[in-house]
C-alpha cells in the first residue's frame, strides 16, 4: 500500500511537471529550429555556439527531469546525517578550493535520521551548488549540524549575493531560474524531497549579504 501510494504520488508530480516542461523545452527547440534553417546557407560559428548551449540547456532540464521521474526504489534507513554530509562536502572539496570558497563546518549536535541516503546527498548537493554559484568571487559557506526539537537541523549559510524578494519568493518553484545556465529546478527538488520526508525548508536571504537554507528532518524515535 505505502508503494502504491508513492507511485501515485510520483505520477501526479510528473504530471505537472510534464506540462511544464513540454512548454520550457518548446522555447530552445524553436531557436535550434531556425538557426539549423540558417546554417544550412552559412558556417557563422555564431550560430553553431547558440545551437551548442540551447542544446545544452535542454539536457540538463531533461536530466533533472530524468533524475526525478526515474522509477528509483526508495530505501528509507537509518543513517547518520553528518555522515551524509560529509560524503557530499568531500565531492565538493576540490572545486570550493579552486572557486576560493572556504567552508566551515560545526557538528553542535548529530543524530540519525530515518531517510533514502540518495535522496538526502540530492538535497545537500543542490544547495551546496547553490552556494557556490552564489559566489563567484569566492567567499565563504558555514554549515551547523544541530537539533531543534525532534529535529537534526542543518543550516547552509553562505556570504553571497542573496537574493531579491521576487527570487524568494519565487524560489521553488520550477523554471524559475536568475541564471543564464539555470532551470529552476534545484529548490524544487529540494523541497519535494525535504516534505517527502517529513522535513522542513527554510531560505532566508538578503540582497548583497547572503543566504541561509535551513534543512530539518525528524531524528528517529529510538
Ligand atoms: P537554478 O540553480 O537552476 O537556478 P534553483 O532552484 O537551485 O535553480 O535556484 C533557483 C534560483 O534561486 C537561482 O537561480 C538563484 O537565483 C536563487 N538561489 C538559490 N540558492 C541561492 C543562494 N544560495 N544564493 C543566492 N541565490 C540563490
Amino acid at each position: 500500500a505505502e508503494e502504491l501510494l508513492r507511485n501515485t504520488e510520483k505520477l501526479g508530480f510528473a504530471g505537472q511537471l510534464a506540462v511544464s516542461i513540454a512548454h520550457e523545452i518548446r522555447n530552445p527547440m524553436t531557436t535550434v529550429k531556425g538557426m539549423l534553417q540558417l546554417s544550412s546557407k552559412t558556417t557563422n560559428p555564431h550560430y553553431y555556439n547558440v545551437m551548442m548551449s540551447e542544446l545544452d540547456r535542454m539536457n540538463a532540464i531533461v536530466g533533472e527531469f530524468l533524475i526525478l521521474g526515474r522509477p528509483q526504489a526508495l530505501q528509507y534507513k537509518e543513517e547518520q546525517c553528518a555522515d551524509i554530509l560529509q560524503e557530499v562536502l568531500s565531492v565538493f572539496e576540490m572545486q570550493f578550493e579552486m572557486n576560493g570558497i572556504i567552508i566551515r563546518t560545526e557538528y553542535k549536535e548529530m543524530a540519525i535520521i530515518r531517510c533514502d541516503r540518495d535522496q538526502v546527498k540530492q538535497v545537500f548537493l543542490n544547495i551546496l551548488k547553490n552556494a557556490m554559484e552564489a559566489l563567484p568571487f569566492g567567499g565563504e559557506v558555514s554549515i551547523q549540524l544541530d537539533m531543534v526539537d525532534s529535529y537534526q537541523r542543518i543550516l547552509f549559510k553562505d556570504n553571497g549575493v542573496g537574493m531579491t524578494d521576487e527570487v524568494k519568493r519565487r524560489i521553488g518553484q520550477p523554471f524559475h531560474t536568475t541564471r543564464r545556465d539555470g532551470n529552476g529546478l534545484g529548490m524544487m527538488i529540494v523541497d519535494k524531497i525535504i516534505s517527502s520526508h517529513d522535513g522542513r525548508l527554510v531560505v532566508s536571504s538578503e540582497l548583497g549579504t547572503g543566504t541561509t537554507v535551513e534543512i530539518w528532518l525528524p531524528k528517529t524515535n529510538e
